[in-house]
């Protein structure tokens, strides 16, 4: 065990690391939609490098009985009350890469899709809801934290506290983290009332209520332990009007128990020395590859520049959250300099249909692959130069991360995990990452891409540094998995 873990212990009167049950509504590999199960995922196994029994349970969902129905060991079934119906909860054990992962049957509310939307989405997660906190007793593992994940499992540090007393409920401790604060599980009182027995006096603003209605997530900030979102700058964004879509009156209440700890990306997986997915190798000390890349790159996508022209890209959902309406404002005023645009993504008619008039516009110059391309993602993160994220929020962002590892330069907008992760070029010192600006604004986004491909064309000394400091982040699961772990201690 590390000796700052040690300490840190013994400072608590305690000897042993905390035992981690990780609730989540989905898990990779064997359950996934976006970052929150990928992060579910790996944190387990960085912990247990670090000596922390971390378990999961999450949904027997269809597409894991799919894949996974011969390796799972059957272990107890019961049934418990949601309204007025008695549901069956079977308890199944699964282990996954050394991580053990305990799957919650019912063919009935995990049938078919992760999240079906709407109210039966949230008749899904009541359900889930009440069955972890009932299956607990009967795992054999007891956790001292139980670490929950964003709206769907929200309710549960409120349920452990206002209606179970038994021993093991009453030694967890509870850490809500909030991967987007956006989603937040809301529905009308008589919803919780029925499903989950919640009384009368929760539907205050200063337990449940939200706009009218109550919400899974408020629950969840007002009873867990302790918070956590997914970057320190967002952690203090969330406590502002702005970003805290209604909840940062509670949470900047108690701002001094909620953390900010990034992400991690699966290094292995994003490795230019190594990925199988990129036409030449390369890394920070050989980034002749990277030209290579780019040439590749640049035939394949119907690039006709030259091969010194600054190629900018974007690999990103198409969404108002990603910065689309300050692209959509200045490409065409961007693209009056020597430079190249291509855009990889998918999401909103109005932005993808932008994106194709403007290929039509500068044809040659200006390209985009609408659509969702894993491996192609690859070869735009090792091709590109610099890779645009003008985020309007952002709780930690990985796209940023991945591209440094290529040596591509991000430009962001200072938000969340993009300002905690990308340290702006500081001309008289060389120092930095990246490039980035302060206000939402289209000319303040236009005027940081030109001082970026001013810096390529003219500096490539001091471009070669930035490209090695961005290729020397440590962006390992393992550092947050240490950062959870410090959060784990200090909570026992
Ligand atoms: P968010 O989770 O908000 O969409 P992140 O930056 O945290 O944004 O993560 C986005 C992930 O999805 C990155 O791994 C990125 O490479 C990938 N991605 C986004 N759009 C596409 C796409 N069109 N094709 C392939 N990968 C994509």
């Amino acid at each position: 065990m590390k000796r700052e873990f040690q300490q840190a212990l013994a400072e608590k009167g305690r000897t042993r690391l905390p035992t981690v049950l990780l609730v989540s509504a989905e898990c990779a590999p064997i359950s996934k939609t976006g970052g929150l199960a990928d992060v579910v995922g790996t944190l387990p196994k960085s912990l247990a490098a670090l000596g922390v029994d971390a378990r999961v349970i999450t949904p027997y969902h269809r597409c894991v009985k799919d894949r996974y129905r011969d390796r799972v060991e059957h272990m107890f079934s019961f049934s418990v009350d949601l309204g007025w119906r008695s549901q069956y909860v079977g308890i199944e054990k699964l282990v996954v890469d050394g991580v053990t992962i305990y799957l919650v049957d019912n063919e009935y509310y995990f049938g078919d899709r992760i999240y079906r939307g709407g109210m039966p989405e949230g008749e899904q997660y009541a359900f889930f809801t009440r069955a972890v906190l009932d299956a607990i007793p009967n795992l054999g593992f007891f956790p001292d934290i139980l670490h929950c994940n964003d709206w769907h499992t929200a309710m549960i540090p409120m349920l452990l506290r206002t209606q179970y007393g038994y021993y093991v409920h009453g030694r967890m401790k509870t850490l809500l983290t909030i991967h987007n604060i956006a989603y937040q599980g809301k529905f009308g009182f008589d919803f919780f009332r029925d499903l989950l027995r919640v009384e009368d006096r929760y539907f205050t603003s200063e337990f449940m209520e939200l706009n009218g209605c109550a919400a899974f997530l408020k629950a969840g900030c007002v009873f867990a332990d302790r918070l956590s979102t997914v970057s320190p700058t967002y952690a203090g964004e969330i406590c502002t009007p702005y970003y805290g879509e209604g909840l940062d009156g509670i949470l900047s209440a108690r701002r001094h128990q909620l953390s900010g700890i990034i992400n991690g990306i699966d290094t292995k997986l994003y490795n230019p020395f190594s990925d199988p997915l990129i036409p030449r190798k390369f890394d920070k000390g050989h980034l002749r590859g990277k030209q290579f890349c780019k040439d590749e790159l640049m035939g394949e996508m119907g690039l006709r520049a030259d091969s010194r022209t600054p190629l900018v890209a974007m690999v990103s959902r198409m969404t108002d959250q990603k910065g689309f309406d300050l692209v959509e404002c200045v490409l065409d005023e961007m693209m009056e300099s020597d430079i190249c645009f291509l855009l990889l993504g998918s999401g909103a008619k109005k932005f993808e249909e932008f994106m194709r008039a403007a290929e039509a516009r500068h044809r040659g110059r200006v390209c985009s692959y609408i659509g969702y391309n894993e491996e192609l993602s690859h070869r735009v993160y090792a091709g590109a130069d610099m890779l645009l994220m003008p985020s309007r929020f952002e709780p930690c962002g990985l796209s940023q991360m991945i591209a440094m590892r290529y040596g591509t330069l991000p430009i962001v907008r200072e938000t969340g995990g993009l300002k905690d992760t990308v340290k702006p070029y500081n001309k008289f010192t060389g120092e930095g990452n990246g490039f980035s600006f302060a206000n939402y604004n289209a000319h303040e986004m236009k005027a940081t891409v030109e001082m970026a491909c001013e810096v390529y064309r003219s500096q490539p000394e001091a471009w070669a540094q930035l490209q090695r400091n961005a290729m020397s982040e440590d962006f390992s699961f393992s550092r947050s998995a240490e950062d959870y772990a410090r959060l784990y201690i200090d909570m026992l």
